[in-house]
């Protein structure tokens, strides 16, 4: 579910009005709802009943401190891809002692924060990084708790910017190299303990089919390292889609009932868990999942006030106050927003085909092409939807311009998360 909504022809946030906030904290405006945070972890929690399941919450899909303290107050772990965002789930209360670190290239001063923080696993990504962490922790004391990201080599059908599970990826371990890893492991590395075996073969998957394929691979090899190296968990990655189309018009259930992206039918939370459930269950291991687009990327909109219409020989275009600076997705992935006016249009007013475009100097810069609207005009607002995930953390100051403040609604509730960003905050440490 989510909940956005209009509300006597005004966009709405659970409670609050989007005007409201816009009027009172200006544009562009993050706004997440704290309801549909802790709704779309309690329902994966209670697909997965039957099993031993942790949700370690992927930090880099959103990593505002208040999303962070709302999630570990639900009990969420947190999958972590840097040091600083360490430092963000500490900050926030969470449990270091959750925390499973990801990422192809963790440092030598990260994983000595992550030693001394006492980190739940680190997911390693290489042979050279497993024996630089038995090395650190030979230095720091204190034994690493690792597992070994596995290649499955399957295609996730995803963007190629966000796959990650096929051989020509970057990211893992070949598969057939795995076993002899953790004996070497056993064998040659002292101070580390392996401790699970990990995948996550992409993002914004919207079948369920590649998750059965890889884990019908590596739930087998997880077995075995079971028996042989004694692992007690297995994390199969995040990756669950969410539907970026018609989000609004269906309703609280919109990412789930209405196609996704692409056209396939949509992946259910019911169908994902019981397709997945049989073939872990039987293992008798921790299971972990790693999501992060399917918590936050349907909780948020970036709220955006149209500056100016232009009408071009070839195109009419809607120039708005955010830009790609503020939300990166389309012009990085093509990723498609929603876009919806805050003042409900009333019905049988005109639409118009439009460019929605930023004020950022690229021509990159749009958030929809050729796209149908409600006519918009000069000073109306705008919600860009499901921008709760990877918004506003890869936001960017180009074309020195202050990142936006973020708002979280709670009920009738609406706090600051962030402040605006000041000219002052542009140029400190220069
Ligand atoms: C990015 C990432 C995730 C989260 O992916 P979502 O598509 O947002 O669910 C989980 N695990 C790892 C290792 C990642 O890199």
């Amino acid at each position: 579910m989510h909940s956005f909504h209009y509300r006597d022809g005004s966009l709405h946030c659970e409670e609050v009005d989007l005007s409201t906030l816009a009027e009172r904290h200006g544009t562009p405006l993050y706004v997440y709802s704290a309801a549909t945070l802790r709704d779309h972890y309690r329902r994966l929690k209670g697909a997965f009943s039957e099993l031993d399941l942790h949700i370690a919450y992927a930090v880099k899909a959103n990593s505002n401190l208040s999303v962070l303290r709302l999630l570990a107050a639900e009990g969420a772990d947190f999958d972590i891809v840097s040091g600083g965002e360490l430092f963000r789930v500490v900050k926030a209360g969470g449990d270091p002692g959750g925390c499973t670190f990801a990422g192809v290239g963790k440092t030598r001063s990260e994983i000595v924060y992550a030693l001394q923080s006492g980190i739940y696993c680190f997911n390693v990504e290489s042979e050279a990084e497993l024996r630089f962490i038995n090395e650190l922790a030979r230095e720091v004391g204190t034994p690493a708790h690792c597992a070994v990201r596995v290649n499955p080599n399957v295609d996730a059908g995803t963007h190629k910017y966000i796959s990650t599970g096929k051989s020509e990826n970057k990211f893992g371990v070949d598969f057939q190299n795995i076993q002899g890893l953790y004996d070497t492991a056993a064998a040659e590395l002292p101070h580390v303990v392996m401790r699970g075996l990990q995948m996550h073969i992409g993002s914004q998957l919207t079948s369920a089919k590649p998750f059965i394929e890889a884990v019908e691979k590596v739930a087998p090899l997880a077995a075995e390292l079971k028996a042989k190296h004694g692992i007690e968990f297995l994390s199969i990655g995040g990756g669950v889609g969410i539907v970026y189309r018609d989000s609004l018009a269906s309703g609280d259930e919109a990412w789930w009932s209405k196609q996704s992206e692409g056209g396939e039918a949509p992946l259910t939370l019911e169908e994902y868990a019981s397709a997945l459930t049989p073939l872990l269950k039987p293992l008798g291991l921790r299971i972990l999942l790693e999501p992060g687009r399917f918590i936050a990327g349907n909780a948020g909109v970036l709220v955006s006030r149209v500056l100016y219409k232009k009408h071009g020989s070839a195109k009419t275009f809607a120039i708005v106050d955010a830009g790609m600076g503020d939300l990166i997705r389309p012009a990085l992935y093509q990723g498609h927003h929603d876009i919806v006016p805050v003042r409900e249009a009333e019905a049988g007013a005109g639409a118009e085909t439009v460019d929605v475009v930023g004020p950022i100097c690229e021509s990159g810069d749009f958030f929809a092409q050729d796209r149908d609207l409600p006519k918009l005009e000069q000073g109306d607002l705008i919600a860009l939807m499901s921008a709760g995930a990877y918004g506003f953390v890869m936001a960017s100051n180009y074309n020195s311009r202050p990142m936006p403040a973020e708002i979280l609604v709670d009920g009738e509730e609406a706090k600051v998360a962030r402040e605006r960003q000041s000219y002052e905050d542009l140029v400190a440490g220069e």
